[in-house]
């Protein structure tokens, strides 16, 4: 459900050779052009469907599949199929495949996933091959949390987001409007609020789009989070969510103050806010210390 922490060092590296790519471009104000990242990468993009796979009838060796390592070579065709690949890249084609049934704004997630894959130096050698879950921050393979790290960063640079995030509160109308101005979906938008949050901030999704059917699906956490109020777990926040939030089917579910313990027992206020979009439960809380 939470995703590892890309380590310090890694992160600063990712940040950096992501930063070098966007300022080859000007260092651009999104929403970010991918095609023009595509053009530095010289990395060139399709779209398949499994009904019609006619540029995959090729060999994969060295595939790399939700992190795992694949030596056997197997049809492209047959790893799409068997795995439910959403999305792929073939660093030898430079090139980036992605399922065109995806809805927009998660082909976008996927297409700076897969650039990511290609930027990183580590990451050199292998065929990717990204089902639904390795492109999502719950994935715990940390190859793929550096992708989705990478995904973030070039979805919402870092020279963007400072000056966009300085002196707000993270809400989810901080959220929505980020992702109305980035181009970006609500979720991703959340995530990366969460993520470069200097205090404690957490952003939890859950599906379906109704609290009473409703069960945690992702959460990612800043890293003082992590440090101070690492050992609370996703189901307890959907506990106090469910307890706390009104009922609806979709739009603002609420805000409410909840006091949680820290490492050391003491207690601190959170603001939750939540807000379902009929298919989600979005949820943005943090403490001011
Ligand atoms: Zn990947």
């Amino acid at each position: 459900m939470k995703g590892p922490l890309v380590p310090v060092e890694e992160s600063k590296a990712i940040a950096v050779r992501v930063d070098r790519l966007l300022a080859d471009l000007g260092r651009p104000k999104p929403p970010i052009s991918l095609a023009q990242v595509r053009a530095v990468q010289k990395l060139d993009v399709r779209y398949y469907s499994v009904g019609n796979p006619d540029f995959m009838d090729r060999l994969a060796h060295k595939m790399r599949i939700a992190g795992k390592v694949i030596t056997e070579p197997w049809r492209l065709v047959e790893a799409v199929k068997q795995m439910d690949l959403k999305a792929l890249l073939l660093p030898d084609a430079k090139r980036i495949l992605i399922d065109d049934d995806l809805h927009d704004i998660k082909k976008r997630w996927a297409e700076a996933h897969e650039i990511t894959h290609d930027l990183l130096d580590w990451h050199k050698d292998f065929m990717y091959g990204d089902a639904e879950v390795t492109l999502l921050p719950s994935c715990e393979a940390m190859i793929e949390a550096e992708a989705n790290l990478g995904a973030g960063l070039i979805l919402f640079p870092g020279y963007y987001i400072n000056d966009y995030l300085s002196g707000k509160d993270p809400l989810m109308s901080l959220a929505m409007n980020l992702a109305n101005d980035s181009g970006n979906s609500i979720s991703s938008a959340g995530w990366r609020i969460a993520e470069h949050s200097g205090r404690p901030t957490f952003f939890m999704i859950c599906e379906p789009g109704s609290l009473r059917e409703a069960s945690v699906k992702h959460l990612a956490v800043s890293t003082p989070f992590e440090q101070r109020f690492g050992h609370i777990q996703a189901p307890q926040l959907f506990t106090i969510v469910k307890a706390n939030a009104r009922h609806a089917r979709g739009g603002p579910l609420g805000a409410f103050t909840y006091a949680l313990r820290d490492v050391e027992g003491r207690q601190h206020e959170f603001v939750f806010d939540v807000f379902s979009n009929g298919h989600s439960i979005l949820t943005m809380g943090y403490t001011k210390v």
